[in-house]
């Protein structure tokens, strides 16, 4: 039996890592991507994290993997399928086996919300993409837009400024809820076209993305942009399927936990973006895993 079984291989769960073979407890981590590292792998430059400025979110990422493992805790390719966290013995089943430990620290993070709108699912893959750096290499001097008015899309707009003849950014009002910084430098990038108080309708094409409908929430007047790619970033959700109805979910959705990082449930703690809190950013993920270990040692 584990000491403690940690759920997923981003900032949080790494950083628990780390914490937990420091403390020298016998701990187990599952992460069901190989490569781990969680959503920073995705993210072209942070330039938030103390004493890092401008670092490449893939090789942040793949240096705390290597720290943890440096520790001894190599992340598990293994994808957790269910758990049992009610009584003393925590049981974590993955397609392989059935692990059981006297905690769990529950790290999975959040992923991609959906726009909902006809055409999404249809062309995901074919034009619709959530990852601006995975993706935007194959819009090479093409036109796109960028859906969402947070610092993702925000960043999203000007990683493919880079690559796009023209990008717009289309975003519901006509204030930010990104940095500030962020959207000086969109409105200075000569390629971004912002279209403001806009709400997208539908994603429409042939085999591929052709175009992106569109209406103005004041005048109700319709827009027809004709793009080659639609980039939606219009937040996240959290991945709580595995423990949704064994612990509390705050109205959001996500796990109801303080900055201790206890959940409703003796020996399960919530960290990272899964858990409730003002600010998801690398930094406060990173604090969880360390607080969720000091938890666990009492
Ligand atoms: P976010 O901050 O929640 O922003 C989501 C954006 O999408 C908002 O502008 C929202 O509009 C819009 N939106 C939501 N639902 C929509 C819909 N159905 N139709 C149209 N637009 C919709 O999400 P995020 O940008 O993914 O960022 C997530 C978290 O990661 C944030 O805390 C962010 O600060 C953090 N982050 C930080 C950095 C950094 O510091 N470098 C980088 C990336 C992410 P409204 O504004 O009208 O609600």
């Amino acid at each position: 039996m584990y000491d403690v079984i940690i759920i997923g291989g981003g900032p949080a769960g790494l950083s628990a890592a780390v914490y937990a073979a420091r403390a020298c407890l016998n701990a187990l981590l599952l992460e069901k991507h190989p490569m781990g590292g969680g959503q920073i792998l995705n993210t072209a430059e942070v330039d938030n994290y103390l004493g890092l400025p401008g670092a490449d979110g893939f090789e942040l990422g793949q240096r705390f993997t290597e720290h943890a493992a440096k520790l001894g805790i190599k992340p598990v390719a293994e994808e957790v399928i269910r758990i049992s966290c009610g009584g003393a013995v925590k049981k974590v089943i993955t397609a392989k086996q059935e692990y059981e430990a006297k905690a769990i620290i529950y790290a999975a993070g959040a992923g991609h919300k959906k726009l909902g709108i006809p055409g999404e699912e249809a062309f995901a893959g074919k034009g619709v993409s959530y990852c601006a750096t995975c993706d935007g290499a194959f819009f090479r001097g093409k036109t796109t837009a960028v859906i969402g008015g947070g610092d993702v899309a925000l960043e999203d707009a000007l990683f493919l400024a880079n690559v796009c003849e023209k990008v717009y950014l289309v975003h519901r009002r006509d204030t930010f809820r990104g940095a500030r910084t962020l959207v000086e430098r969109v409105k200075a990038t000569e390629n971004i076209e912002l279209t403001l108080d806009t709400a997208p309708e539908e994603i429409a094409g042939e085999d591929r993305v052709q175009k992106l409908l569109c209406v103005h929430k004041k005048t109700g007047e319709k827009k027809n942009l004709a793009v080659d790619g639609v980039f939606i970033a219009v937040g996240m959700a959290p991945y709580t399927r595995l423990i949704d109805g064994q612990v509390k979910l705050d109205e959001n959705g996500y796990v109801a936990a303080g900055e201790d990082c206890k959940t409703s449930v003796d020996g399960v703690f919530a960290a990272g973006d899964v858990r409730t809190k003002k600010v998801r950013q690398i930094v406060t993920a990173v604090s969880d895993g360390a607080v969720a270990v000091a938890g666990i040692q009492g």
